[in-house]
């Protein structure tokens, strides 16, 4: 048996792999495969139709929002979303909590005139923590608040939506459909595909109808939100293929109980590790329970000259990619809605035999 703890591109559920595989060449029985299907076909528009249907009852997505099925993965948004919501002079406010918000700070920077940072990220006592909301020094009239909860690299989250006045935007690449989420609390939503949706390359975005005002003229027009929903996220030829498989993931979360299904496999698979990492003398994970993530979990040997061995055995056991983050060092294990419970046991299992064996 294989495990991926891969932090993406990341697995998929094996029966959502094994029916693509079996109908790759001959999609729904038409005789050719989805991917070679004009996606103006009215039978491909259907599918893509469901996909909006799904993906809307297992968020209880508002009417008054729309979904967008569109290119260029996470960090494509970051650029985007500059653009689309706010004006060259406009100000924005950006919670820094780790390294996928500094990716997309920097991005920010390239098109809004004052992009506040609020650095929020602190050492303390019981580990790396993001500091309450009154300790954030917010903007009067920010454009938006852009933040990321679920920090991937360094294995981050920040578990309460915030209570501010301007529009949340938030970066849920990695948390995407974890867990059920109210998206009314929010002004736009988005996610790279390749963690808990599909393919990479594709993003899906979910943005109240008010903001889609195109608010720089200059904007590109296939990353344009005004655009893309006018056009049913078909301005251009999307990623038919990453759209399909899409698809039959949000089938697949459904059948198998919704978010909060996912939501309790995935507290579930994230307490086994991290009780095993605590009650070990041998591993630690220096996050702040309060911010740790249920999906991306790093975790240190305390003797590192023993990582390469760890590796080396886990992957002899079909453990797979849990070498850490080139900037975190150490482990790190992803556990998606992907993952089954028998892969955190299995991974735990491993733990307990390799730390007692070098002690
Ligand atoms: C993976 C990830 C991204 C980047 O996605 P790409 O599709 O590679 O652009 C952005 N943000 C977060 C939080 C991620 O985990």
């Amino acid at each position: 048996m294989i495990y991926n703890f891969s932090a993406g591109p990341a697995m998929l559920p094996a029966a959502v792999l094994a029916k693509a595989q079996a109908e790759l060449c001959n999609w729904g029985g038409r005789g050719i495969s989805v991917m070679e299907i004009s996606h103006r076909d009215p039978e491909y528009i259907a599918m893509t139709h469901e996909a909006e249907r799904d993906v809307r009852d297992l968020l209880a997505i508002p009417d008054n929002y729309s979904v967008l099925f569109m290119h260029g993965g996470g960090r494509g948004q970051f650029s985007a979303v500059a653009q689309n919501l706010a004006a060259a002079d406009a100000t924005v406010d950006y919670l820094n909590t780790g390294t996928w918000s500094g990716y997309a700070i920097r991005e920010a920077q390239k098109y809004v005139g004052q992009v506040n940072v609020i650095e929020a990220l602190q050492d303390t006592a019981e580990g790396k923590s993001v500091s309450a909301q009154n300790e954030w020094n917010l903007s009067e009239n920010a454009a938006y608040f852009h933040y990321c909860p679920n920090e991937t690299v360094d294995g981050i989250a920040v578990h309460e939506i915030p209570d501010v006045a301007a529009p949340i935007v938030a970066d849920m690449s990695s948390v995407i459909l974890a867990e059920p989420l109210d998206v009314s609390k929010f002004g736009l939503i988005y996610a790279g595909a390749q963690k808990n949706i599909g393919p990479s390359g594709l993003a899906l975005v979910i943005v109240r109808n008010d903001l889609l005002v195109t608010q720089q003229e200059r904007v590109c027009t296939v990353m344009n939100y005004r655009v893309q929903a006018e056009e049913g996220s078909m301005y251009n030829t999307p990623n038919t293929f990453a759209w399909y498989l899409a698809a039959e993931v949000f089938k697949w979360i459904k059948a198998e109980g919704g978010l909060e299904a996912m939501a309790d496999l995935n507290q579930r698979k994230a307490k086994l590790l991290y009780d095993c990492v605590d009650h070990s003398a041998f591993y630690v994970n220096r996050i702040a329970p309060k911010n740790r993530s249920l999906m991306n979990i790093p975790f240190q040997l305390r003797r590192s000259e023993l990582d390469a061995e760890f590796l080396k055995q886990a992957k002899a056991e079909g453990l797979l990619a849990l070498k850490g983050h080139r900037f975190v060092g150490g482990m790190r294990a992803s556990m998606y809605n992907a993952m089954p419970y028998s892969g955190a046991q299995a991974l735990v299992d491993f733990m307990t035999r390799f730390a007692k064996e070098h002690s």
